[in-house]
Protein backbone atom coordinates (compact mmCIF):
# COMPACT_ATOMS: atom_id res chain seq x y z
CA UNK A 1 0.00 0.00 0.00
CA UNK A 2 2.11 3.03 -1.32
CA UNK A 3 1.06 6.66 0.03
CA UNK A 4 2.33 9.83 -1.72
CA UNK A 5 4.78 10.96 0.94
CA UNK A 6 3.74 14.78 0.58
CA UNK A 7 4.31 16.30 4.02
CA UNK A 8 1.23 18.67 5.74
CA UNK A 9 1.88 21.12 8.78
CA UNK A 10 -2.04 21.13 9.98
CA UNK A 11 -2.98 21.59 13.61
CA UNK A 12 -6.55 20.54 15.76
CA UNK A 13 -8.62 22.55 15.02
CA UNK A 14 -11.54 20.39 17.12
CA UNK A 15 -11.80 17.13 19.04
CA UNK A 16 -14.51 15.47 20.30
CA UNK A 17 -15.59 11.80 21.28
CA UNK A 18 -17.79 10.57 18.49
CA UNK A 19 -19.06 7.38 20.52
CA UNK A 20 -17.18 6.25 24.17
CA UNK A 21 -14.57 4.39 21.82
CA UNK A 22 -13.88 6.86 18.78
CA UNK A 23 -11.79 9.78 18.93
CA UNK A 24 -13.17 12.50 16.07
CA UNK A 25 -10.25 15.00 15.20
CA UNK A 26 -10.84 17.56 12.86
CA UNK A 27 -7.49 18.96 11.32
CA UNK A 28 -7.35 22.26 9.51
CA UNK A 29 -5.10 24.89 8.31
CA UNK A 30 -3.36 26.37 5.01
CA UNK A 31 -1.63 23.28 4.02
CA UNK A 32 -4.54 21.73 3.47
CA UNK A 33 -5.31 24.08 0.26
CA UNK A 34 -3.73 21.67 -2.28
CA UNK A 35 -4.56 18.40 -0.34
CA UNK A 36 -6.52 16.74 -3.61
CA UNK A 37 -10.80 16.25 -3.40
CA UNK A 38 -12.42 12.86 -3.80
CA UNK A 39 -9.61 11.26 -1.34
CA UNK A 40 -12.58 10.60 1.38
CA UNK A 41 -12.09 6.75 2.09
CA UNK A 42 -8.66 7.07 1.41
CA UNK A 43 -6.31 7.59 3.94
CA UNK A 44 -3.58 9.88 5.52
CA UNK A 45 -0.96 8.85 7.82
CA UNK A 46 -0.36 10.96 10.29
CA UNK A 47 3.08 11.55 12.53
CA UNK A 48 3.45 10.68 16.13
CA UNK A 49 5.92 10.50 18.51
CA UNK A 50 6.59 6.90 20.02
CA UNK A 51 8.82 5.88 22.95
CA UNK A 52 11.82 4.57 22.11
CA UNK A 53 12.03 4.87 18.17
CA UNK A 54 11.62 8.26 17.86
CA UNK A 55 8.72 9.35 15.16
CA UNK A 56 6.29 7.08 13.67
CA UNK A 57 3.35 7.08 11.19
CA UNK A 58 0.15 5.46 11.48
CA UNK A 59 -2.75 5.34 9.25
CA UNK A 60 -6.25 6.60 9.21
CA UNK A 61 -9.49 6.84 7.07
CA UNK A 62 -9.61 11.03 5.72
CA UNK A 63 -13.75 10.30 6.65
CA UNK A 64 -14.62 14.05 5.24
CA UNK A 65 -12.69 16.89 3.79
CA UNK A 66 -14.11 20.02 3.04
CA UNK A 67 -11.80 21.84 0.54
CA UNK A 68 -14.38 25.44 1.35
CA UNK A 69 -13.13 25.15 4.83
CA UNK A 70 -9.95 23.25 4.44
CA UNK A 71 -10.61 21.18 7.05
CA UNK A 72 -10.39 17.51 7.18
CA UNK A 73 -12.19 14.33 9.87
CA UNK A 74 -10.59 11.83 11.25
CA UNK A 75 -12.54 8.92 13.42
CA UNK A 76 -9.56 7.08 15.84
CA UNK A 77 -10.31 4.34 17.95
CA UNK A 78 -9.62 5.17 21.67
CA UNK A 79 -7.62 2.22 22.49
CA UNK A 80 -5.59 3.32 25.18
CA UNK A 81 -1.86 3.98 25.88
CA UNK A 82 -0.38 0.94 24.33
CA UNK A 83 0.22 2.60 20.95
CA UNK A 84 1.94 5.83 19.78
CA UNK A 85 -1.36 6.81 17.89
CA UNK A 86 -3.84 5.94 20.29
CA UNK A 87 -2.08 7.25 23.34
CA UNK A 88 -1.69 10.76 20.85
CA UNK A 89 -5.02 10.93 20.32
CA UNK A 90 -6.02 10.77 23.81
CA UNK A 91 -3.51 13.80 24.78
CA UNK A 92 -3.88 15.78 21.43
CA UNK A 93 -5.65 19.53 22.39
CA UNK A 94 -7.15 22.39 19.99
CA UNK A 95 -4.34 24.07 18.76
CA UNK A 96 -1.84 21.61 18.58
CA UNK A 97 0.15 21.52 15.27
CA UNK A 98 -0.10 17.65 13.32
CA UNK A 99 2.07 16.74 10.84
CA UNK A 100 0.45 14.42 8.28
CA UNK A 101 1.47 12.32 4.99
CA UNK A 102 -0.36 11.50 2.25
CA UNK A 103 -3.51 11.05 1.00
CA UNK A 104 -3.13 7.27 -0.21
CA UNK A 105 -5.29 5.44 -2.18
CA UNK A 106 -8.85 5.09 -2.06
CA UNK A 107 -9.66 1.23 -2.26
CA UNK A 108 -13.59 2.05 -2.78
CA UNK A 109 -15.90 -1.06 -3.07
CA UNK A 110 -16.35 -2.48 -6.64
CA UNK A 111 -20.09 -0.78 -7.39
CA UNK A 112 -20.56 -3.46 -11.11
CA UNK A 113 -22.00 -6.25 -8.89
CA UNK A 114 -25.66 -7.41 -8.24
CA UNK A 115 -24.75 -7.10 -3.78
CA UNK A 116 -22.51 -6.29 -1.60
CA UNK A 117 -20.98 -7.50 1.70
CA UNK A 118 -19.21 -4.86 3.77
CA UNK A 119 -17.71 -5.47 6.98
CA UNK A 120 -15.32 -4.58 9.47
CA UNK A 121 -14.41 -3.29 12.97
CA UNK A 122 -14.47 0.12 14.56
CA UNK A 123 -10.95 1.23 12.96
CA UNK A 124 -13.31 0.40 9.24
CA UNK A 125 -16.20 2.30 10.16
CA UNK A 126 -14.97 5.30 8.76
CA UNK A 127 -14.03 3.61 5.60
CA UNK A 128 -16.89 1.15 5.38
CA UNK A 129 -19.51 4.60 6.23
CA UNK A 130 -18.29 6.01 3.16
CA UNK A 131 -18.24 3.40 0.46
CA UNK A 132 -22.04 2.88 1.93
CA UNK A 133 -22.98 6.65 1.20
CA UNK A 134 -21.44 6.34 -2.25
CA UNK A 135 -23.46 2.83 -2.79
CA UNK A 136 -26.66 3.25 -5.39
CA UNK A 137 -30.13 3.93 -3.55
CA UNK A 138 -31.12 0.32 -4.76
CA UNK A 139 -27.88 -1.52 -3.60
CA UNK A 140 -28.82 -4.51 -1.23
CA UNK A 141 -26.42 -6.85 0.58
CA UNK A 142 -25.12 -6.35 4.06
CA UNK A 143 -22.92 -4.82 6.37
CA UNK A 144 -21.07 -6.53 9.20
CA UNK A 145 -19.82 -3.84 11.80
CA UNK A 146 -18.14 -5.09 14.68
CA UNK A 147 -18.62 -2.09 17.95
CA UNK A 148 -16.80 -2.21 21.39
CA UNK A 149 -19.92 -0.77 23.12
CA UNK A 150 -23.99 -0.62 21.81
CA UNK A 151 -22.87 3.10 21.90
CA UNK A 152 -20.46 3.07 19.28
CA UNK A 153 -23.02 2.11 16.73
CA UNK A 154 -22.91 5.08 14.55
CA UNK A 155 -25.55 6.43 12.57
CA UNK A 156 -24.75 5.16 8.56
CA UNK A 157 -25.88 6.33 5.73
CA UNK A 158 -26.63 3.02 3.94
CA UNK A 159 -29.44 2.11 1.59
CA UNK A 160 -32.51 0.67 2.33
CA UNK A 161 -31.87 -2.73 0.99
CA UNK A 162 -28.46 -3.58 2.71
CA UNK A 163 -28.96 -4.79 6.15
CA UNK A 164 -26.76 -3.51 8.72
CA UNK A 165 -25.23 -6.22 11.40
CA UNK A 166 -23.71 -4.82 14.67
CA UNK A 167 -22.02 -7.16 16.52
CA UNK A 168 -20.55 -6.46 20.05
CA UNK A 169 -16.87 -7.14 21.09
CA UNK A 170 -15.97 -6.04 24.22
CA UNK A 171 -12.69 -6.96 24.08
CA UNK A 172 -11.17 -6.24 20.11
CA UNK A 173 -7.79 -7.77 21.80
CA UNK A 174 -9.00 -11.51 22.34
CA UNK A 175 -9.16 -13.34 18.75
CA UNK A 176 -11.49 -14.68 17.05
CA UNK A 177 -13.72 -11.76 16.37
CA UNK A 178 -17.38 -12.26 15.69
CA UNK A 179 -17.09 -10.80 12.62
CA UNK A 180 -15.80 -13.91 10.30
CA UNK A 181 -18.94 -16.10 11.55
CA UNK A 182 -21.08 -13.78 11.45
CA UNK A 183 -20.16 -13.06 7.72
CA UNK A 184 -20.22 -16.66 7.09
CA UNK A 185 -23.35 -17.48 8.70
CA UNK A 186 -25.10 -14.91 6.24
CA UNK A 187 -27.38 -16.00 3.61
CA UNK A 188 -25.67 -15.77 0.93
CA UNK A 189 -27.30 -14.08 -1.90
CA UNK A 190 -27.95 -14.47 -5.81
CA UNK A 191 -25.58 -12.90 -8.38
CA UNK A 192 -22.21 -11.52 -8.41
CA UNK A 193 -21.14 -10.30 -5.28
CA UNK A 194 -18.56 -7.46 -4.53
CA UNK A 195 -16.96 -7.66 -0.92
CA UNK A 196 -14.59 -4.82 1.36
CA UNK A 197 -13.41 -6.04 4.30
CA UNK A 198 -10.99 -4.37 6.63
CA UNK A 199 -10.20 -4.93 9.96
CA UNK A 200 -7.52 -7.08 12.30
CA UNK A 201 -5.35 -9.17 10.77
CA UNK A 202 -6.60 -12.55 11.66
CA UNK A 203 -10.31 -12.00 10.69
CA UNK A 204 -9.04 -10.41 7.48
CA UNK A 205 -6.99 -13.52 6.37
CA UNK A 206 -9.79 -15.74 7.61
CA UNK A 207 -12.56 -13.57 5.31
CA UNK A 208 -10.47 -13.49 2.39
CA UNK A 209 -9.71 -17.53 2.41
CA UNK A 210 -13.52 -17.43 2.72
CA UNK A 211 -14.21 -15.42 -0.59
CA UNK A 212 -11.27 -16.77 -2.74
CA UNK A 213 -11.75 -20.63 -1.77
CA UNK A 214 -15.09 -21.46 -0.90
CA UNK A 215 -16.90 -18.36 -2.28
CA UNK A 216 -14.81 -18.56 -5.53
CA UNK A 217 -14.96 -14.40 -5.44
CA UNK A 218 -12.81 -12.95 -8.49
CA UNK A 219 -9.98 -10.67 -7.04
CA UNK A 220 -12.28 -7.53 -9.00
CA UNK A 221 -14.81 -7.86 -6.54
CA UNK A 222 -13.01 -8.50 -3.80
CA UNK A 223 -11.10 -5.49 -1.32
CA UNK A 224 -9.87 -7.72 1.98
CA UNK A 225 -7.52 -5.49 4.14
CA UNK A 226 -5.64 -5.79 7.49
CA UNK A 227 -5.62 -2.55 9.43
CA UNK A 228 -4.12 -3.40 12.56
CA UNK A 229 -2.92 -6.78 14.20
CA UNK A 230 -3.37 -8.13 17.56
CA UNK A 231 0.00 -7.95 19.70
CA UNK A 232 1.70 -6.12 16.98
CA UNK A 233 2.46 -2.78 16.17
CA UNK A 234 1.87 -1.53 12.76
CA UNK A 235 5.44 -2.12 11.63
CA UNK A 236 4.98 -5.82 12.81
CA UNK A 237 2.04 -6.22 11.07
CA UNK A 238 3.14 -4.94 7.83
CA UNK A 239 5.94 -7.73 8.30
CA UNK A 240 3.37 -10.49 9.22
CA UNK A 241 1.28 -9.53 6.13
CA UNK A 242 4.52 -9.77 3.86
CA UNK A 243 5.68 -12.80 5.20
CA UNK A 244 2.00 -14.70 5.27
CA UNK A 245 1.39 -17.66 2.57
CA UNK A 246 -1.81 -16.71 1.69
CA UNK A 247 -1.09 -13.86 -0.52
CA UNK A 248 -2.64 -10.51 0.23
C1 LIG B 1 -5.53 2.19 5.25
C2 LIG B 1 -5.79 2.20 6.75
C3 LIG B 1 -6.79 3.01 7.27
C4 LIG B 1 -7.04 3.03 8.64
N1 LIG B 1 -8.03 3.84 9.13
C5 LIG B 1 -8.26 3.91 10.46
C6 LIG B 1 -9.26 4.79 10.99
O1 LIG B 1 -9.91 5.55 10.27
N2 LIG B 1 -9.46 4.78 12.34
C7 LIG B 1 -8.74 3.97 13.19
O2 LIG B 1 -8.96 4.02 14.41
N3 LIG B 1 -7.79 3.14 12.71
C8 LIG B 1 -7.53 3.10 11.38
N4 LIG B 1 -6.55 2.27 10.89
C9 LIG B 1 -5.85 1.41 11.84
C10 LIG B 1 -4.71 2.11 12.58
O3 LIG B 1 -3.76 2.60 11.65
C11 LIG B 1 -4.07 1.05 13.53
O4 LIG B 1 -4.98 0.69 14.53
C12 LIG B 1 -2.75 1.48 14.13
O5 LIG B 1 -2.09 0.31 14.55
C13 LIG B 1 -2.89 2.39 15.34
O6 LIG B 1 -1.60 2.80 15.72
P1 LIG B 1 -1.11 2.87 17.23
O7 LIG B 1 0.14 3.68 17.21
O8 LIG B 1 -2.23 3.33 18.12
O9 LIG B 1 -0.80 1.36 17.63
P2 LIG B 1 0.45 0.43 17.15
O10 LIG B 1 1.74 0.98 17.61
O11 LIG B 1 0.33 0.14 15.70
O12 LIG B 1 0.15 -0.88 17.99
C14 LIG B 1 0.39 -0.93 19.40
C15 LIG B 1 -0.53 -1.95 20.02
O13 LIG B 1 -1.87 -1.51 19.86
C16 LIG B 1 -2.66 -2.56 19.32
N5 LIG B 1 -3.70 -1.94 18.46
C17 LIG B 1 -3.53 -1.27 17.30
N6 LIG B 1 -4.72 -0.86 16.82
C18 LIG B 1 -5.66 -1.29 17.71
C19 LIG B 1 -7.07 -1.17 17.78
N7 LIG B 1 -7.79 -0.52 16.86
N8 LIG B 1 -7.71 -1.72 18.84
C20 LIG B 1 -7.01 -2.38 19.82
N9 LIG B 1 -5.66 -2.51 19.80
C21 LIG B 1 -5.00 -1.98 18.77
C22 LIG B 1 -1.69 -3.45 18.55
O14 LIG B 1 -2.14 -4.78 18.51
C23 LIG B 1 -0.42 -3.33 19.37
O15 LIG B 1 -0.40 -4.30 20.39
C24 LIG B 1 -6.27 2.23 9.52
C25 LIG B 1 -5.25 1.43 9.00
C26 LIG B 1 -5.01 1.41 7.63
C27 LIG B 1 -3.90 0.53 7.09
Amino acid sequence: MRVAREARNTRVISKKLLTPNMVRLTLGGDDLENFPEGYEGGYIKVVVESTGTGIVSRSFTVREFDPEQLCLVIDMVAHGDHGPASRWAGQVRVNDEVNILGPGACKRLNQEADWFLLAGDMTALPAISVNLEILPENARGYAVLEVIDPGDQIELNAPKGLEVVWVRNDDPLRAPSPISDTVKNLVWLEGQASTWVAGEFDTSRSLRQYFRHERKIHRDFMYVSCYWKIGDTDEGMKVAKKNDSEAW
